[in-house]
């Protein structure tokens, strides 16, 4: 495992292209100081360049040297939550280029919780810039098979560090505004932080100008259709669609009733076990060639929010 992070790091400061595992979901990594690096990322996903990229940090210090200030609630959820499922917007210090920012003023911070990322960040020294390890606008990966089916040789190394414990990207909260706000939901929720801040924590940007890519209209989304239902209507939506000549599958906790002649994809039921288990069985589902996934929601308390959050993304009108 030592040589591993040796050779993970020698690919970093020659410029290359890391995939390495997180809570989350599995990042594709470059050196955040080196531009055609990050640049590289950019071209790897097919992303848009003025989507900003999050930057991946060994502990609360290190996120330190890439904030012009720390903005007030920085301590309390960095000693709350780091290592963890949380990305923090600050005001950006001279070390975050434009590149990484999509030249906006602010960059997104977070220290991870896996071991081998955290041993990659800490023999590294510097920040690594990690967007999700997939092309633009697909399902996140939660396996290092995931990364190797969809980027295979666009990546210079592959750290497998077994599947993801989250399984949805971080939550990330934007310090620079009159009040901390959720930009996306994920791993770290709602309730946790208004326990730890204290007060209540607004969803969505403040004004129009964070780009987010998680925050356009379809992202997350499989190969496979998908259709939002309430867990009543799914059995007759589902059935309605297959008689159409689709071959629908349904992805809902086992509870939730299922016509026979669908596929069913059971889920846990708890919010945390579906996020979990989310963006595997999508990719299992396009593999096996469905048109349609029907799923139910969960409730929004917990990583229902963060679950129902992707479900809509991925169901939203592909461009
Ligand atoms: P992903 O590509 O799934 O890793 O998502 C990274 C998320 O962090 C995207 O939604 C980014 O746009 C968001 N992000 C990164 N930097 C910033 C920033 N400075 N302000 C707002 N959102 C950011
Ligand atoms: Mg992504």
């Amino acid at each position: 495992m030592e040589q591993l992070i040796t050779e993970a790091v020698g690919v970093l400061k020659r410029g290359g292209l890391v995939a390495l595992p997180t809570e989350t979901v599995y990042g594709l990594g470059a050196d955040a100081e080196n531009e055609l690096a990050v640049r590289h990322i950019f071209a790897v996903k097919r992303r848009p360049a003025s989507h900003p990229l999050i930057v991946h940090v060994a502990s609360a210090r290190h996120a330190k040297a890439w904030a012009r200030e720390l903005p007030v609630h920085f301590d309390a959820l960095a000693r709350a939550f780091w290592p963890g499922p949380l990305t923090l917007v600050v005001w950006r210090s001279d070390r975050a280029s434009d590149a990484v920012t999509g030249g906006q003023d602010t960059v997104a911070l977070r220290v991870p919780d896996h071991p081998l990322a955290l041993e990659l960040l800490e023999a590294f020294g510097g920040g690594v810039a990690a967007p999700s390890a997939n092309r633009f606008g697909r399902v996140s990966p939660t396996t290092a098979e995931h990364v190797r089916a969809e980027l295979g040789a666009d990546v210079d190394l592959v750290l497998d560090g077994g599947p993801c414990a989250v399984g949805v990207e971080s939550t990330i909260v934007d310090l620079t505004g009159a009040e901390p706000r959720i930009l996306r939901p994920g791993g770290v929720s709602r309730e946790d932080l208004v326990r730890v801040l204290g007060r209540p924590v607004r969803l969505g940007a403040d004004g129009a100008d964070v780009r987010a890519p998680g925050m356009l209209a379809s992202h997350y989304a499989p190969r496979a259709g998908v259709l939002v239902v309430t867990p009543a209507q799914l059995y007759a939506e589902a059935e309605r669609r297959q008689t159409e000549g689709l071959r629908v599958a349904a992805l809902a906790p086992r509870s939730v009733a299922v016509p026979a002649a669908v596929h069913r994809a059971d889920m846990p039921e708890d919010a945390a076990g579906f996020a979990r288990e989310l963006y595997g069985a999508l990719r299992r589902l396009d593999a096996e060639g469905f048109d349609l996934v029907v799923t139910a929601l969960p409730d929004e308390h917990g990583l229902g929010l963060a679950v129902k959050d992707r479900l809509l993304k991925a169901a939203a009108p592909r461009t």
